[in-house]
């Protein structure tokens, strides 16, 4: 089975949309999703976009804030406060990388916990590993969210993880340990990284190495989630094998088309559940 991200995020979306209309009519109220882009730097202004294509597009208000490389900290972390204050914003993220001179984790600590739609402030972070309610990091919720689709119950399964960023790696660990999984975390300095990814009912590639999950690493009947983006001449191609490997496999995640799409709906998702908890 080949898993359509595509196909997954357009019925997320349509469900956005509509919940979106309903309450805008009880409420008279708009989600708005506040994006700060720095720089001038070609992938994040095209993520920028289509961040807020997206989010017009199900009805979420979209305003775009943007700076030049040179902007100082202090100046985005003022910005980030009086985001943080104000009632019509129910979303806050700032597009990474960021320049030398802006600390990411200051400004990360610095979104208020309940507008920070990416994920990544401490205060989300450490509800999702005391397995509490919390703002779950978009790319990983997407990724689960797929694997729920193969599989419902996925209490007891062997789940290996390639990689450990805090953007993928450690949060996807979180989320499918609260599934019951018994998960493997694997990285760059693991030893028999085969004989690890062999042991996979799930395994999730968040490395960025092109085609590095080959077909003998993956014992038949695995869940496989490619989260990888990696450009290979003009082609973009993901971390796993995908023509090696799709046949021997439950599901397989193609790229592009399988977690792409994802990480925007629950970008979506994230901001209209803010927006939500702000209505209460
Ligand atoms: P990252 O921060 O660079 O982390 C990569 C992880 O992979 C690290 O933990 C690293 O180990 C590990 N690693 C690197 N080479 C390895 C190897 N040869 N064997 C085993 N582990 C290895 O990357 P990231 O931000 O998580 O992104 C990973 C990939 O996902 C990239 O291709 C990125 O473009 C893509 N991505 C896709 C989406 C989406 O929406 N689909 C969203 C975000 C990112 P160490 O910790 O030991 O260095």
């Amino acid at each position: 089975m080949i898993i359509d991200g595509k196909k997954e995020a357009e019925i997320i979306r349509s469900e956005i949309k509509k919940e979106i209309s309903d309450l805008k009519l009880k409420t008279k109220k708009t989600p708005c999703l506040t994006v700060i882009l720095i720089g001038d730097y070609t992938p994040s202004k095209i993520y920028v976009k289509n961040k807020e294509k997206s989010a017009l597009e199900v009805g979420i208000k979209s305003e775009i804030i943007k700076y030049p490389k040179s902007i100082s900290e202090q100046e985005i972390l003022k910005k980030i406060d009086e985001l943080n204050k104000d009632k019509k914003i129910s979303g806050i993220l700032v597009q990474l990388p960021l320049p030398d001179q802006i600390s990411k984790e200051k400004i990360i600590n610095a979104i208020n916990p309940s507008k920070d739609v990416d994920g990544f402030n401490p205060i989300n972070v450490g509800n999702l590993s005391s397995g509490y309610k919390s703002i779950i990091p978009c790319t990983p919720l997407g990724c689960l969210l797929l694997i729920k689709k193969v599989e419902k119950n996925l209490s007891g399964k062997h789940a290996v993880i390639i990689g450990r960023s805090n953007l993928n790696g450690k949060p996807m660990a979180q989320l499918l340990l609260k599934e019951n999984c018994t998960v493997t975390i694997v990285h760059s300095k693991t030893k028999n990284l085969q004989q690890e990814c062999l042991k996979a009912d799930i395994l999730v590639a968040a490395v960025g190495v092109p085609n590095l999950v080959k077909k003998d690493w993956v014992k038949d009947n695995a869940i496989v989630i490619d989260v990888g983006i990696n450009k290979v001449g003009e082609k973009i191609v993901g971390d796993v094998n995908f023509e090696d490997l799709k046949d021997k496999t439950k599901a397989i995640t193609p790229v592009p088309g399988g977690v792409g799409p994802m990480t925007i709906a629950c970008l979506l998702k994230n901001t209209l559940e803010c927006f939500k908890a702000r209505l209460l």
